[in-house]
């Protein structure tokens, strides 16, 4: 099934999505959000903050909020205004000429413009009770929730520069972290290394692999497995936060935008655009060093007003045919 073209697709729906949607419906331009679903990966609707449970940084909220208060504020605030959501995950894109398409299954969505917010996700250890207890002990972001392990003992997982930033940023509030890392050599940077080691609160766990989560409602320790000597063992603490590295959602846009090393998409020049004329990345899909939800937010508003300025030079330019004009590939 094919529908109109619209003038903005949004694909992704967290902070940056919504925010280009809550920009883009005020700047009356019909955008449709579609807002991917559920999966086994970790993916959600609504993104990566409906696995956190409080959020006190982001601005404006004096006690906090849930994150998936936040979110459905968020898509509330887009729906007002007139943005629609229909919950599906696009399956295939093609960006090769305008009107772009995206396929949710069978159905065909064409735009003159597309915002992509497909956003990243922490990877994960695939431990038993790792899911269940995410949001509740278990954590991918020290930044979000270090302060809720004040004076207790907390574990972090990995030895890249993410681990040791996370281990270090959260000595402010825990009495002691352990670094359990897999092997007995850090792959992380020789400068964080230094810092970690000088830091007296860090303690490292070399050889081993944290085998599960332990805890009914809230962590209470990790099971502990040297691969050396296949000794078990149990570490008492009240957090563990993984920090394995992360993978942005961009395996839909292979061979079609241009994406860094680590798969991240490239944008340009201060802006949202990408190697596509009239497409937009915003958030943690473009973005591996803040990863935050209002700079996801933030640079979704960027994405909206770039659309906005792009289709409205569309138009003065070409008139309404723009929209059968093959996108010219762009000199950077
Ligand atoms: P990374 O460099 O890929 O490191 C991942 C770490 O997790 C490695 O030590 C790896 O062990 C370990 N690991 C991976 N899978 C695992 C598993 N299933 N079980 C246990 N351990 C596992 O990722 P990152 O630390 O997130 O860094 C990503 C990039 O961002 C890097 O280029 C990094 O330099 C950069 N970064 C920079 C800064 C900074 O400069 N301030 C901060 C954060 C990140 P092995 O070592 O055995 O493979």
């Amino acid at each position: 099934m094919t529908t109109g073209v619209r003038s903005v697709l949004i694909i992704g729906s967290g902070p940056a999505g919504l925010t280009a949607a809550i920009y883009t419906a005020r700047a009356n331009l019909g955008p449709l959000v579609i807002e991917g679903e559920a999966s086994s990966s970790g993916d959600q609707p609504g993104g990566q903050l409906m696995l956190t449970t409080e959020v006190e940084n982001y601005p404006g909220f004096v006690d906090g909020i849930q994150g998936p208060e936040l979110m459905a504020n968020f898509r509330a605030q887009a729906a007002r205004f007139g943005a629609e959501l229909v919950t599906g995950r696009v399956t295939r894109v093609d960006l090769s000429e305008r009107p772009f398409r995206a396929w949710v299954g069978d159905e065909e969505h064409r735009a003159r413009s597309i915002i992509i917010s497909t956003g990243a996700r922490a990877l994960m250890l695939d431990l038993p009770n790792e899911q269940r207890l995410l949001g509740y002990g278990v954590s991918t972001c020290a930044t979000c929730d270090g302060f809720f392990f004040r004076d207790e003992e907390i574990a972090v997982v990995g030895g890249g520069d993410s681990a040791l930033e996370e281990a270090t940023f959260l000595t402010k509030f825990a009495s002691k972290v352990t670094v359990i890392h897999r092997r007995k050599q850090l792959r992380a940077s020789k400068i964080m290394q230094d810092r970690a080691f000088r830091n007296p609160k860090i303690e490292f766990l070399w050889d081993s692999v944290v085998t599960d989560v332990l805890g009914a409602d809230a962590v209470e320790g990790v099971a502990v497995r040297n691969v050396v000597t296949d000794e078990e063992s149990t570490l008492p603490v009240a957090g563990l936060f993984v920090a394995i590295g992360h993978v942005p959602n961009t395996a839909l846009f292979e061979g079609q935008l241009e994406m860094r090393d680590n798969g991240y998409l490239v944008t340009r020049d201060g802006s949202t655009r990408t190697s596509v004329n009239g497409v937009f990345a915003c958030g943690d899909v473009q973005d591996s060093t803040y990863r935050q939800a209002v700079t996801a937010a933030g640079s979704g508003c960027m994405a909206a007003i770039d659309a906005e300025r792009w289709l409205e030079h569309q138009v003065d330019a070409e008139g309404d045919a723009a929209v059968d004009v093959a996108p010219t590939p762009r000199n950077w």
